[in-house]
């Protein structure tokens, strides 16, 4: 493990000031990505540190600002949960579960009791790619300065089926993502220059030539102080997640929706997102154009499932993802709907 300096700071102008970008740095050098991290539960951070991943020489400690936990109403209805709230109080908590159902449900499936306990918001939000060659200490691939994406060509069971032409292949895994992506929500960025509320819809970016660095649009020095969810009134969430192990393991394939019926029962209105079969969490658009005004019955909802991967690129391992993907689809908005199962 390297040196490094832990800076406990209270304040957010404080983990700022300790996150300031060094006056060299250039955004599509990655670099920058590792010289000064902001450390929360340290569940995922830590691990990469110790694979000798990265070598940041500054760990900012948001866990010790004053105000940064804790779930409250905002404004408009809204939800707003703080970045270093423990993913344990969001699956445990009433008032998220009674709001966005889905965000509560996505806690509760994160890792094991232990993560949830020591895993934040913030930290679930911005974790690094759980691909095997990324965390690899010996391997140099693309998204740490090597030349290319090794599971392209390689061992890509776990990876996207969606994006598959990006020049990195990975599966976004972060739960909350996804049920952020979802239910509409947003989160709240702070930098030198100010706050800033930006949707989960782009927050995530998918990798380019450019920059293959980066899963999110945080620049040099930006944190995320918390999350916001809008108020739907009448519509009702779900997210469900299909693992090899029924614990302390990430999702093979996850999805969250939020949906509202109308008083016929038709759907009036409907967001779906899914998790690992792409580099972000992703918006099944052509599901949610084809439900739209339809009754969810059985055959609907696997006709939407069709359309939804028609246009899916599975890699060389993972055509599987597809099949489990499409029934999930099914799965979730029933669970959402209360239908029978
Ligand atoms: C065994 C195991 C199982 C896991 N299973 C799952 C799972 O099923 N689902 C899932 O989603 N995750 C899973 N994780 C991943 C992850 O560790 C946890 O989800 C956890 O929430 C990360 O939070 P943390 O506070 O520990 O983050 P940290 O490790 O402290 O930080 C993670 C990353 O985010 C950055 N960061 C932290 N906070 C902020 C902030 N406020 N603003 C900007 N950047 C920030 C850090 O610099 C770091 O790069 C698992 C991890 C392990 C070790
Ligand atoms: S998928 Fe991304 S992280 Fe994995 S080997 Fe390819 S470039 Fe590296």
């Amino acid at each position: 493990m390297n040196r490094f300096t832990l800076t406990n700071v209270t304040t957010p102008a404080a983990a700022l000031d300790a996150m300031r970008p060094d006056a060299e740095v250039k955004p599509l050098d990655f670099s920058w990505l590792n010289a000064k991290r902001p450390l929360a539960g340290g569940s995922d951070l830590l691990a990469e540190i110790k694979e000798g991943i990265i070598r940041p020489g500054t760990l900012v400690n948001l866990k010790t600002i004053t105000g940064w936990s804790g779930i409250r109403p905002g404004a408009d209805d809204a939800l707003e949960i703080g970045a270093t709230t423990l993913i344990a109080d969001v699956a445990a908590s009433d008032v998220v579960r009674a709001h966005s159902a889905a965000l509560a449900d996505a806690a509760e499936h994160v890792g094991s009791p232990q993560i949830r306990n020591q895993g934040t918001v913030g930290g679930n939000l911005c974790q690094r790619p759980r691909c095997w060659y990324y965390r690899h200490g010996d391997t140099q691939c693309l998204k740490k300065g090597g030349v290319s994406c090794f599971a392209k060509e390689g061992e890509n069971k776990y990876h996207a089926v969606f994006a598959t032409n990006a020049p990195c292949v990975m599966a976004s895994s972060t739960n909350l993502g996804v049920a952020l992506l979802a239910l509409g929500g947003k989160l709240i960025v702070q930098s030198l220059a100010g706050e800033k509320a930006v949707a989960a819809e782009h927050f995530y970016r998918l990798p380019t030539a450019e920059d293959p660095y980066r899963e999110t649009v945080l620049e040099p020095g930006e944190i995320v102080s918390g999350i916001s969810v809008p108020e739907s009134a009448g519509s009702r969430s779900a997210y469900m997640q299909i693992s090899e192990k029924a614990d302390f393991d990430w999702a093979l394939v996850s999805a969250a929706t939020r949906v509202k019926l109308d008083g016929a029962g038709a759907i009036e209105n409907i967001a779906l997102a899914m998790n690992a079969i792409a580099p972000v969490p992703w918006r099944l658009t052509r599901a949610e154009e084809f439900l739209r005004d339809k009754r969810p019955d059985i055959e609907t909802l696997r006709a939407a499932a069709k359309e939804a991967f028609a246009d899916a690129r599975p890699l060389s391992q993972n055509a599987y993802k597809v099949a489990i993907a499409k029934a999930l689809l099914v799965r979730v908005v029933q669970r959402a709907i209360g239908a029978h199962l």
